[in-house]
C-alpha cells in the first residue's frame, strides 16, 4: 500500500499533479477542496456551512474536514492507496490522520511539498479564476487571505512531517511533466 500527501500553498499545482500520480500509482485520490465544493454544490448542511468560509479563503473548521475523510476511507477499503491532495491542513488534522490510519494499520509514506513562489501562485491563481469557476479564484483579496491561511495554518504541517523523516520537497516550477518527473523520483527513492 501506498499512501501520499501531495502538499503545498494554493495554486502551487496539486490538482494537476494529483491527476498524474493518481494514474501511475493506481491511487484513490483525497481532495478535501473537491470534497466541499461538491456538498457546496449540493446544498447539503456541511455544504452550507463551509461555503462562507471558503468564499473568504479562510480554513473550514478542523472536524468538519477530519470527518470527512475519515467517511472516504472506510468507503474504501479496497482501495490500494491514498493520495491526500489539500489535507492535512492544519497540525490538529496530521494528527487526526495518523490516528485514523494507524488504527486501520495504515500509515502515510510520504509528504512531497511543491515549491513555488508567491509572485508564481498569484499568477496561476488569477489565470485558473477565468475558467474556474471558483469564486476563490477571482479575488486578489481572496487569494492573499488563502496564502496567509497556508502560512499560519498549513507550514506547520511540514514541519510534522519532517520530524517523522516523510518530508520531500519538489520544485514546482517549470513544465507540468518536468515537475511530475521529480515528483515521481521524490516518491520511488
Ligand atoms: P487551493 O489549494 O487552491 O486553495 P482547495 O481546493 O484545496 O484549494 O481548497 C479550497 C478551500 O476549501 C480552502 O480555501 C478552504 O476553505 C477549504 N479547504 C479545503 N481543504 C481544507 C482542509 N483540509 N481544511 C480546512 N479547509 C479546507
Amino acid at each position: 500500500m501506498l499512501n501520499l500527501v501531495i502538499f503545498g500553498p494554493p495554486g502551487a499545482g496539486k490538482g494537476t499533479q494529483s491527476e498524474n500520480l493518481i494514474h501511475k500509482y493506481g491511487l484513490i485520490h483525497l481532495s478535501t477542496g473537491d470534497i466541499l465544493r461538491e456538498e457546496v454544490k449540493n446544498q447539503t448542511e456541511l455544504g452550507k456551512k463551509a461555503k462562507q468560509l471558503m468564499d473568504t479563503g479562510k480554513l473550514v473548521p478542523d472536524e468538519i474536514v477530519i470527518g470527512m475523510i475519515h467517511r472516504k476511507i472506510d468507503e474504501n477499503k479496497q482501495a490500494p492507496g491514498f493520495l491526500f491532495d489539500g489535507f492535512p491542513r492544519t497540525v490538529a488534522q496530521a494528527v487526526a490522520l495518523d490516528e485514523m490510519l494507524n488504527h486501520k494499520l495504515m500509515k502515510i509514506d510520504k509528504l512531497i511539498a511543491l515549491e513555488v513562489s508567491e509572485e508564481e501562485l498569484v499568477k496561476r491563481i488569477l489565470k485558473r479564476g477565468k475558467t474556474s469557476g471558483r469564486t476563490d479564484d477571482t479575488d486578489l483579496s481572496k487569494i492573499k487571505t488563502r496564502v496567509q491561511e497556508y502560512e499560519e495554518k498549513t507550514k506547520p504541517v511540514m514541519e510534522y512531517y519532517k520530524k517523522q523523516g516523510k518530508f520531500r520537497s519538489v520544485s514546482g516550477l517549470g513544465e507540468i511533466e518536468q515537475i511530475f518527473q521529480g515528483i515521481c523520483k521524490a516518491v520511488e527513492v
